[in-house]
């Protein structure tokens, strides 16, 4: 049973695979509390919960929360959200750079200025079977992120900690991948010589391409693809986001898709009014209310749809 923010369920239902509750800025609000964009655990998980709530109403059972840290996880406050939704909320773990590791790790660990042992695989590991901070929520994903500088010295540290804690605990594990430069494949190509089953691996932001040899190629090698930033347009306009997944339903990949916005509830990182004029359909409700209608109109069958939603999100977690 996959544990979530509230403990293991049977069924997580129609999950949305890459989204966020909290992005948060600690360092910041420790010393300009006052920023507009003012953080208030109570006032914001009220707020995130009403979100969620209306996410439920829309057919969306749960989401996973792929917050790590180097995104501001902060899981007390994710808790407090998940007490007052009927939405489950399944954690992550892993961290996310592009490029360097954060000092604390960066400084410790084989080839860095002071040495000593690398502690990422360590905490992932203590994520994932003890749970996270003092919380007691245990972590049911890996997460790694490589982008367009491509697998730098740093982004392959995390990557080796994440296959190393996949192997401990069988978590299965998501990246964020720059699908301009198809860097999925040298991810896959790394976690694979690193001994990861593909078949437990989920390509993230895949979606963002609208090349389908390259998309064939990822599911050929036997990972998930994360078509999973529906709203952000102005990486991949709505109308080609939707013609990929509904050519690669038609190519009979709807078993190995999955769907999600990349959005937040609250992200203290973002102008919520500039982003919402400039991108007015990402939000969680984006995929309930346009998309699933656009890939019906489309062919898509509700059979492939329950496979993305349902189906393909149980056998990850399974
Ligand atoms: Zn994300």
């Amino acid at each position: 049973m996959p544990a979530t923010v509230t403990g293991p369920v049977a069924e997580l239902g129609a999950t949305l695979m890459h989204e966020h509750v909290f992005g948060l800025s600690p360092e910041i609000l420790w010393n300009w509390p006052d920023i507009p964009e003012g953080w208030d655990l109570e006032t914001r998980a009220r707020e995130a919960a009403a979100k969620l709530d209306a996410l439920k109403a829309a057919g969306i059972d749960t989401v996973v929360d792929l917050t790590v840290v180097g995104l501001g996880r902060y899981v007390p406050a994710v808790q407090r959200v998940a007490e007052l939704t009927s939405v489950t909320i399944v954690a992550a773990t892993g961290l996310y750079t592009y490029d360097a590791l954060p000092p604390y790790f960066g400084n410790r660990g084989p080839g860095s200025l002071f040495g000593g042992p690398d502690r990422l695989a360590e905490f992932f590991v203590r994520d994932l079977t003890e749970g996270i901070g003092r919380t007691g929520v245990k972590a049911a994903m890996l997460k790694c992120a490589s982008d367009r500088q491509g697998m730098t010295d740093g982004c392959r540290r995390v990557f080796r900690a994440v296959a190393e804690a996949h192997l401990t605990t069988g978590a299965p594990i998501t990246t964020h991948s720059h699908s301009a430069s198809r860097g999925g494949l040298e991810q896959q190509k790394l976690l694979a010589s690193l001994g990861v089953d593909l078949g437990r691996v989920v390509i993230g932001h895949a979606g963002d391409s609208t090349d389908l040899a390259y998309l064939e190629e990822l599911v050929a090698n036997g990972s998930y693809l994360g078509m999973d930033r529906f709203g952000i347009d102005t990486i991949c306009p709505f109308d080609d986001r939707v013609a990929v997944v509904a050519a690669m339903c038609e190519r009979g990949h709807a078993g190995r898709m999955v769907l999600g916005h990349d959005s937040y509830c609250f992200n203290d990182r973002f102008d919520a009014a500039v982003v919402r004029r400039r991108h007015p359909r990402y939000h969680l409700l984006h995929i309930s209310q346009d998309v699933l209608p656009a890939l019906r109109a489309r062919g898509v069958t509700e059979e492939q749809i329950h496979q993305m939603l349902v189906g393909n999100p149980r056998r990850i977690f399974g």
